[in-house]
């Protein structure tokens, strides 16, 4: 390892297995966090509080989201109207260039009438624990890093996608000018985490596989192809130094998340369990969307599987943003 390396182990050394383990206890305490429900809107709520105690100032995106019409409700007659909708983000502040960012994410909405573990509790308490190591004293990072957890992904992005619209053309804006402060720091990349725990092979067995990993994937089709593979392979070998348990592997067939509305203009890629396509969509992982996706559910080595991608995603962010740790 160079000195760099170390230096960015340090930092992913700040993560914490009962930390992650006791966020996502957390998150779970709000049923499935259903978008548009009570639970939901108070899990926006307990996610901000942390984010702020932790010392970060929060922001929210409001957007409008038309609720789809029941299924089998004639087309004629009162159609479902526009209703608000949240969704929460921080920011830590870059020391030396704050207009640019990497944006680490997670949907923090759910469904199934369960309690949304792995779906994607498991991936918003991964954010969340990474901000929370970022806010350790004397952790200085040059480049801006942003925290966002999506609302309303089940029902088809629009929570990324109400960021993306209204967001995109505000980057890199000092604003007031001459203050230094940028509310939309210009996008480096994006690095999306939704289902991070169970890779119990397919068929499906009882403990989590010994081949388990993560999987990072990208879009073969996409304006930035080739740059997000780039951010796909920092990850990968972020994974092989400071990863404790699980490898990661790269793949080019990333869909149904929410990078997707980011991959034509910044470099974007997702973290997850298994490969959305082929794997999860083939019936990896029997709790999606399940009333059994509790935290209950899952043994201490499919939490260590979400360690594990909390630990590359914050070896990859540390090299790229430049995280170090002050002697204090
Ligand atoms: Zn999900």
């Amino acid at each position: 390892m160079t000195a760099a390396d170390s230096m960015h182990q340090r930092v992913v050394r700040l993560l914490d297995f009962d930390s992650y383990k006791e966020l996502l206890r957390g998150l779970t305490q709000f049923g499935d966090r259903e978008q548009g429900t009570a639970r939901n809107a108070a899990a926006v709520d307990w996610i901000e509080e942390k984010l702020r105690g932790w010392g970060y100032e929060t922001s929210r995106v409001h957007y409008m989201y038309t609720p789809r019409p029941v299924q089998g409700a004639p087309s004629t007659g009162p159609q479902p109207e526009p209703e608000p909708r949240e969704e929460v983000y921080a920011t830590k502040i870059g020391s030396t260039n704050p207009g640019e960012m990497y944006i680490l994410s997670a949907h923090m909405d759910g469904r199934g009438g369960g309690e949304a573990a792995n779906d994607n509790g498991s991936g918003t308490a991964l954010v969340m624990e990474i901000a929370r190591a970022l806010a350790s004293p004397g952790v200085v990072s040059d480049v801006s890093i942003r925290f966002a957890l999506w609302n309303n992904e089940e029902t088809g992005l629009n929570g990324a996608e109400a960021y993306v619209e209204q967001r995109a053309e505000l980057q890199g804006i000092e604003n007031p000018t001459g203050s230094g402060h940028y509310p939309e720091p210009r996008w480096l990349g994006m690095i999306q985490h939704d289902m991070m725990m169970w890779d119990h092979g397919n068929p499906v067995t009882f403990n989590q596989a010994l081949d388990a990993d993560v999987d990072v994937e990208f879009q073969l089709n996409s304006a930035f192809a080739e740059q997000s593979a780039q951010l796909g392979l920092v990850l990968i070998n972020a994974n092989r130094l400071h990863a404790t348990d699980y490898p990661a592997v790269l793949s080019n067939a990333m869909s149904n998340t929410d990078a997707t509305p980011f991959m034509n203009l910044v470099p974007a890629v997702s973290l997850r369990e298994n490969r959305r396509l082929y794997e999860t969509g083939n019936g990896a992982n029997p709790h999606w969307h399940q009333t059994t996706d509790l935290f209950e559910t899952f043994s201490d080595a499919d939490f260590t599987l979400g360690l594990n991608a909390a630990q590359t995603t914050l070896g990859a962010v540390a090299k790229l943003a430049g995280v170090r740790i002050r002697k204090q």
